[in-house]
């Protein structure tokens, strides 16, 4: 492994990655961890031509903080399509648009890429019990991966998560507690219950592994264009993990000089859980900035209080970026956007990449020239009743008909009439 230190985002203190660090001893869950790698150790072992094939995400173990004799969950995460999207970049006045599509992970979202590493981490340290809060994803992540190894999980979701993620954690045998309050309240129960009952936290910016896991999207979207750096990737924002992910994998690529250029990051952010969105626009300092009141269509993106703030902040700062907000009526509408012009059916917080490219389009943060990748992070599946308010919103319902052919006649369809 060649992971170096751990470096705490607030005080910059480093310390060493033993087996019982989540985040800097003088800062508590504020001080989420940084973690740094030897990139001289990683060339000298890997080239990426060398990389080996199969088994996903772990294609890029020599870039992942696991020992060598780490075993990881069977379920295999990653290797998600990166597709190219004309119709959707006609649509938006743009002309090299690409979506990399996590709805096909093996539970359905992005998530997958750090439950994963949660797993292999927590088998690492011989945890026999894992847990995590979350709006629902990472927690049907945690409950598939953990399925998949055998391996027991506690998760704590706020009460209002949809039904759909809940049966699916249920489905894979996971013990689910849902907390009497918001996501946030579910996240600080579950950094006392793993404290006092000693699990293994997956818990997302609380534990520095999770942005490592997903930072493979950003290796995958490169090495599937040849190496070659997008000019724009964006993405959804709740705790801005994903997006930090998606900065450290970019990072890593570039000190190893497998890129050759850093693309500037675009945040989506709800307008109703607009913390990042709102701190950048002010020029506010997340350090000491409060809580907000969140609430949005898209569940997965409702957070009071980002835990990943600071390297969410990073991310777009250093690399030019920005963020933009979208609502709830535009986040609906993207639902059918996006499934007509790619056949991608995202939940509402992986189409709400979509608009908010159209809004970043209309405030010139990209223009046609732009080589862009969007990533959706979610599958449509997760949140029926939201895809029924999309389809509803866009005027669309289901003919009744009877049983007969007749009363298909009587509706004077496209190409009726024509055929024998
Ligand atoms: C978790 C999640 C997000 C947001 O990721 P953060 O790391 O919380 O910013 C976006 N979309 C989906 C589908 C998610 O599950
Ligand atoms: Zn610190």
């Amino acid at each position: 492994m060649h992971v170096r230190r751990l470096k705490c985002m607030r005080c910059g203190a480093h310390h060493e990655p033993n087996d019982h660090i989540y985040v800097c001893s003088c800062h508590g869950p504020d001080g989420i961890l940084d973690v740094e790698y030897d990139y001289a150790a990683i060339s000298a072992s890997c080239r990426r031509e060398e990389l080996q094939d199969g088994q996903g995400m772990w294609r890029y173990r020599p870039l992942l903080p696991l020992r060598a004799d780490t075993p990881v969950p069977p379920l295999r995460v990653g290797a998600t399509p990166l597709i190219q999207a004309d119709r959707l970049a006609a649509e938006l006045g743009l002309h090299r648009l690409w979506v990399k599509d996590e709805g096909v992970q093996p539970t359905g979202s992005l998530k997958d890429r750090a439950s994963a590493m949660a797993v292999a981490k927590a088998r690492e340290v011989g945890a026999e019990i894992i847990c995590t809060a979350s709006t629902g994803n990472a927690a049907a992540a945690l409950a598939g991966l953990c399925a998949s190894d055998g391996l027991p999980c506690v998760i704590f979701v706020p009460e209002s998560a949809p039904p759909a993620k809940v049966a699916q954690m249920l489905a894979y045998g996971a013990t689910v507690l849902l907390v009497e309050g918001d996501y946030d309240q579910a996240f600080d129960l579950c950094l006392q219950a793993a404290d006092h009952f000693a699990w293994y936290n997956r818990n997302t910016a609380f534990n520095p592994y999770m942005a490592e896991g997903k930072k493979t999207v950003s290796l995958e979207i490169c090495e599937q264009r040849g190496w070659q750096a997008p000019d724009v990737v964006m993405v959804s924002v709740g705790d801005g993990c994903i997006l930090a992910g998606v900065h450290k994998g970019l990072s890593d690529l570039l000190a190893l000089g497998w890129i050759d250029k850093m693309p500037r990051l675009l945040g989506v952010q709800a307008a109703g859980s607009n913390y990042l969105a709102e701190a950048w626009a002010r020029g506010e300092d997340v350090n000491d900035k409060t809580a907000i009141c969140p609430g949005t269509v898209a569940d997965s993106l409702s957070v009071g209080l980002p835990r990943d703030r600071l390297k969410a902040m990073r991310a777009i700062e250093r690399t030019g970026g920005a963020f933009v907000q979208v609502d709830d009526e535009a986040i609906l509408q993207a639902i059918p956007t996006l499934a007509r012009l790619t056949g991608i059916f995202a939940e509402p917080a992986g189409a709400a990449v979509v608009a908010g490219l159209k809004v970043a389009a209309s405030q010139g943060l990209v223009t046609a020239d732009d080589d862009i990748v969007i990533i959706n992070t979610g599958n449509g599946l997760k949140d029926v009743g939201s895809a029924r308010r999309s389809v509803t919103l866009a005027g669309d319902s289901a003919y009744m008909v009877a049983a007969d052919l007749s009363a298909v006649e009587a509706l004077g369809l496209a190409g009726a009439g024509g055929a024998k």
